[in-house]
């Protein structure tokens, strides 16, 4: 793990705006990558899309309008340490506070920025009783931090618990090793993870940019999907990393392509210190817009936001029904900008 400046600069010269996060005492997410991340940074380009991802900047340091260090009130939907319980459905249950690589945007930094956290037995123990008192939960979200950054040992362990408490219950593990160390994923790893995908499990990944699938993360996705876990991606839509509809068009036919179903596109949340990776809600629109223009269903992602103060995830998008016409009938706008009328039934 490289996680001083000092080994930082054996690879690249720092910016003025990196140099300052560096040297301000100011600084509360600690900066944190692996060499195999780093070593996908062009260190001649300060503009790299992998560094603006990893490599912080002095405007972390800036507030902007509507921020705050816990925009999904997670804190207040937590109903138990660690357990997160917003939507009636499903429920997030943090592991642990580590990352293999601290993301600049990350939404949780509030948490993954404390010192170790990994869930104890004590709370784990009362999570899984209230999955059993709460059998409406379907889908329990397993993330961080990121799950596997602990030992396979401690996943099998916790993982066991939870399938023993409720087989039914269907897993999604949030984790981005693949990307940022794909090393991490091994066959004991999967073949461990395999024994509880009875009901199923999915692994949910963050490739944000197609310099992210390298060999060595195709290889690791491709461990889980021929053991029979399927892989999602959640995009995070990022400033000067992928707010382009060239870079989104080859990421999203690039992951299909590797059987990763390319599954939410995110605008960022608005979390403390994160405003120059945001990409303005009206540029998020139009690249929306363009890309579904290019992309098949398969591989077009729902473009959604994380509502401030807890509001919840809503899908974004342009809306193709304009109004009604004197009849009641339905005008749509085609993608060539049409005018279309759809007619309810008559009988
Ligand atoms: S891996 Fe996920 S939880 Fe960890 S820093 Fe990145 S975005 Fe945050």
């Amino acid at each position: 793990m490289i996680c001083s400046v000092d080994e930082l600069q054996k690879y690249l010269k720092l910016t003025d705006s990196e140099r300052r996060w560096f040297s301000s005492k100011s600084k509360s997410f600690p900066f944190l990558v692996t060499p195999y991340y780093l070593s996908l940074i062009d260190p001649d380009n300060p503009n790299d899309p992998i560094r603006r991802q990893v490599i912080p900047l002095s405007e972390e340091f800036l507030n902007s309008k509507g921020e705050s260090l816990d925009p999904q009130r997670e804190n207040s939907y937590s109903v138990l340490p660690n357990l997160v319980h917003r939507y009636d459905n499903r429920a997030a249950l943090l592991l642990t506070n580590k990352c293999a690589t601290n993301c600049r945007h990350c939404f949780r930094r509030r948490y993954t920025s404390e010192e170790d956290i990994i869930i104890s037995e004590k709370e784990l123990k009362s999570v899984l009783s209230y999955l059993k008192d709460n059998l409406q939960i379907k889908e329990l979200l397993l993330t961080g931090g990121d799950p596997l950054t602990l030992s396979d040992q401690k996943l099998d362990n916790i993982i066991g618990l939870i399938r023993e408490a409720r087989k039914d219950i269907v897993l999604r593990l949030g984790s981005r090793v693949v990307v940022t160390a794909p090393k991490r994923i091994t066959e004991s790893l999967v073949s461990m993870l395999r024994k509880y995908n009875k009901a199923a499990l999915y692994l949910l990944t963050q490739f944000n940019h197609p310099k992210e699938l390298t060999k060595e993360s195709l290889e690791a996705v491709s461990l889980f999907i021929d053991n029979g876990i399927p892989v999602l991606n959640q995009c995070v839509l990022l400033r000067g990393v992928n707010d382009d509809v060239t870079t989104l068009e080859t990421l999203m036919n690039s992951l299909v392509a590797n059987r990763i179903k390319p599954y939410y596109l995110f605008q960022g949340d608005l979390v403390s210190g994160t405003a120059h990776l945001r990409v303005p809600l009206k540029r998020g629109l139009e690249l929306e817009y363009q890309l579904r223009k290019r992309l098949s269903g398969l591989a077009m992602p729902q473009y959604a936001v994380d509502l401030p103060k807890g509001g919840g995830k809503v899908s974004l998008g342009r809306s193709y029904l304009k109004d009604n016409d004197e009849n009641g009938n339905y005008c749509f706008e085609t993608m060539e900008g049409e005018r279309r009328i759809y007619s309810d039934p008559t009988c």
